[in-house]
């Protein structure tokens, strides 16, 4: 093997996180062609147009042999204009000329059959003696990442697991504000909310109500039909930037992009409010409770969990098919820091 793709291969597979691999596959191809701009596309089937550009990647050669990184540089127009008209048909390596003297490549990285990412690599040179060697890394990484990946999700709904959520939750924090501030997309206008004054990021919890039921009465094939139907009505309306896990059975944890607490209240409120008018094939209607509280940076995981889990318990107590806040509960007395009625823990 060419020793420079077998180096490159081996730097990227280091990556045991597939964000980090992601950006180590974009660093690694702009480094073989210089002078391009590397971009990273993420297709989401629930936005318009369906898919995102989750970062990209330029290297400066500076006098002093000195390169320079510069991270979500601004693609080139051509670029946007070619895959926002050809998105569709770019599911094989595709070699295009554009008017302004563009030479591109565009590599789909397809996972179980499926387009998932597209790596679009564009110059004013033409890097063609290279694309054996963008092919081969690209080969190899979509196999790694096809195993990263399926350690991270939860096979039922696609969602991210526990595991992600324990393992890595402020990284995916970290990228998921650095993407609302820097990733402006005039095509995605819609989908990004503007980062409003008093903007926090929230945590909620989602439980099916009486989801013991509907297993007793249909069968426990049904109930995962339900599972899987609502992570998909979740994926439809929530924003891409929101993070949905898949935390236990029937729980569903989902982190907010920073928006003003009567925004999240509303956001969630819709949601139950949909699910609850929702007929599920077969099993009609459900419900769910939820419970949120704000997560600030130096909350831990653990403990942003705790506080949401406490509103949902009082939503579950109160009725179910319902929203409440953790810090609101709090500040109107109805729940204490500590120790609740009926939250006795005996170890
Ligand atoms: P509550 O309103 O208080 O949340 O009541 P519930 O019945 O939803 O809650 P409980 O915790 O008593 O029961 C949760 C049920 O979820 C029990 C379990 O059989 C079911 N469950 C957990 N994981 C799965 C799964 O992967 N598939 C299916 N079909 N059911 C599951
Ligand atoms: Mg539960
Ligand atoms: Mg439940």
């Amino acid at each position: 093997m060419d020793n420079e793709i077998f180096e490159s291969i081996l730097k990227i597979t280091e990556k045991q996180d597939s964000d980090e691999f992601s950006l180590s596959i974009v660093a690694t191809l702009a480094e073989i062609i210089p002078d391009s701009v590397v971009a990273l596309f993420e297709y989401c089937q629930f936005t318009t147009p369906p898919y995102q550009c989750i970062t990209s990647l330029s290297i400066e050669q500076q006098d002093s042999d000195k390169l320079r990184y510069l991270w979500d540089i601004k693609l080139p127009a051509s670029s946007h204009q070619y895959i926002r008209d050809h998105y569709q048909a770019l599911t094989h390596l595709t070699e295009y000329q554009t008017n302004d003297d563009r030479y591109h490549v565009f590599i789909p990285i397809d996972i179980e059959g499926k387009v998932v990412f597209g790596l679009e690599i564009s110059s004013l040179r033409s890097f063609r003696e290279k694309l054996e060697v963008l092919v081969a890394i690209t080969k190899v990484c979509q196999n790694f990442y096809a195993i990263l990946s399926y350690s991270e999700r939860d096979s039922l709904t696609g969602l991210y697991n526990r595991r992600t959520y324990d393992n890595k939750l402020n990284s995916l924090l970290k990228n998921q504000q650095s993407s609302q501030l820097h990733h402006y997309h005039p095509e995605l206008e819609q989908e990004t909310r503007l980062l409003l004054p008093n903007s926090t990021t929230w945590l909620a919890i989602f439980d099916i109500d009486f989801f013991k039921k509907i297993n007793d009465k249909f069968g426990h094939a049904y109930g995962d039909e339900v599972l899987l139907t609502l992570s998909q009505f979740m994926q439809q309306s929530f924003r891409n930037n929101d993070l949905l896990f898949r935390y236990g059975g029937e729980e569903f944890v989902l982190i907010l992009e920073p928006v003003p607490f009567e925004q999240a209240v509303q956001v969630l409120n819709n949601f139950k409010t949909a699910v609850a008018q929702y007929k599920f094939p077969m099993v009609g209607h459900i419900t769910i409770s939820c419970g949120f509280a704000k997560i600030s940076k130096k909350d831990h995981p653990k403990t942003v969990f705790d506080c949401a889990d406490k509103a949902l318990y009082y939503a579950k107590e109160h009725g179910r098919n319902s929203v409440y806040n953790y810090e609101l509960l709090l500040e109107q007395g109805q729940i204490q820091h500590g120790i609740e009625e009926g939250d006795i823990e005996l170890f």
